[in-house]
């Protein structure tokens, strides 16, 4: 039997394991699934698992079974694209393939400033999210939470931790004159109102030089804070970083017409880990997943792949349960309100009854 092994079961690399073994799969050809989790996680409801909102248990969606596929259960510790080969944490035996789909996400990016990693709660994995909603949740009444980064991540987390707790001092720094700065201005104007009006400060301008255990340093000044959570960049993970293949300014990897990288063309780069004309996002990855599902069939099948274009739809953030807002739908028309998070709802009623 041939070896076609995906690396991580998210958004990416569910999608292609489903529409593989939902379509053809050659007789000799054997599909495995690894990830370090029995179960795909959510990964954008992560601010709600963060703030104590949403439970774990809401956020994980079963591996699909099937005779064509096999899970394996193991945190990846690194790739030999020379040899075929993908070695685990505490396993001699490294395990080998003949075709191979990187799809193992993206991690935080400190920006090399001091404390930040050690001190920083961060909502990139299940795990570290876990014990960012531990953290916050222990916090004593009226102590203060730091969220750095105000990109769409940060203002969802925001915004959830006020309706999970309205005692706590909640402050969002960015290094920009806004919020939500890669949207229209309308739309930060509206996030910054949903703010003042929910007591959430938006502090602009700022500029975190350090963060030691119980404070936080905006170029010299040092502010008190019970918590700090890391919402200002994020890269693809180590294993990726790792690997000696042409990367572009993000360090996500560089890939050719068909996903693959171009001198190992076994190999197919898909979500958070591929260079693609659009920043990381979950709806990226499923886009993309399908398209490498098509030509992964079609060169199974001695067809040459025509791959599409790649099209998003808009993008939704919530403000709470009750609020958000959109933008890239209708003519890129901004949306604000209860329409846009209703709409994000059905984004994620979708998402669990695709993948589960
Ligand atoms: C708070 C938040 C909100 C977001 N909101 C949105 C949104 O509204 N819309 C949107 O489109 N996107 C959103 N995103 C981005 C989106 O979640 C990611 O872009 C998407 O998850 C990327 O999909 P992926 O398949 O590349 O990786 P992931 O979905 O992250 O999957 C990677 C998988 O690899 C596994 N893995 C990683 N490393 C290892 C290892 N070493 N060994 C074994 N397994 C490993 C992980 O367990 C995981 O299952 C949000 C992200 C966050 C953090």
């Amino acid at each position: 039997m041939k070896k076609f092994v995906i690396l991580g079961g998210g958004y990416g690399g569910l999608t292609i394991a489903k529409d593989l073994i939902e379509g053809f799969v050659p007789n000799d050809v054997e599909i495995v699934l690894v990830d370090r989790s029995p179960f795909q996680g959510l990964k954008t409801e992560y601010y709600a698992l963060a703030a104590g909102t949403v439970s774990d248990h809401e956020l994980r969606i079963n591996f699909p079974k099937s005779d064509k596929l096999t899970r394996k259960f193991g945190e990846v510790r690194s790739i030999d694209l020379d040899n075929k080969h993908i070695h685990f944490e505490n396993e001699g035996e490294p395990m080998s393939y003949d075709q191979l789909v990187i799809g193992l996400g993206c991690t935080d990016r400190f920006h090399n400033t001091p404390g930040a990693e050690e001190y920083s709660s961060t909502i990139q994995s299940f795990s570290s999210t876990r014990k960012t909603y531990l953290r916050l949740n222990e916090i004593q009444p009226y102590g203060t939470v730091h969220i750095v980064g105000g990109g769409l991540s940060g203002v969802e987390m925001a915004a959830e931790l006020r309706e999970s707790r309205e005692d706590l001092n909640i402050k969002i720094m960015d290094r920009g004159e806004r919020v939500l700065s890669a949207f229209p201005q309308r739309l930060s104007k509206y996030v910054h109102e949903w703010f003042k009006e929910h007591d959430v400060d938006a502090h602009s301008h700022v500029s975190i030089s350090r963060v030691e255990p119980n404070a936080i340093y905006n170029r010299e000044e040092k502010i008190y804070t019970d918590a700090v959570v890391w919402t200002a960049g994020i890269q693809p993970v180590k294993v990726v970083q790792d690997l000696q293949v042409a990367k572009d300014p993000q360090g996500r990897v560089v890939l050719n017409e068909y996903y693959q990288i171009p001198q190992y063309t076994d190999v197919y780069v898909v979500g958070d880990c591929a260079s693609l004309p659009f920043s990381p996002s979950g709806q990226a990855a499923e886009v993309q997943g399908e398209q490498v599902a098509h030509i992964v069939r079609d060169l199974w099948k001695g067809h040459t792949p025509h791959p599409h274009p790649l099209k998003l739809r808009g993008t939704l953030g919530a403000l709470g349960k009750k609020a958000g807002f959109g933008y890239g739908f209708m003519g890129n028309a901004s949306l604000m309100g209860r329409v846009p998070r209703l709409l994000k709802s059905g984004v994620l009623w979708k998402s669990r009854r695709h993948f589960g």
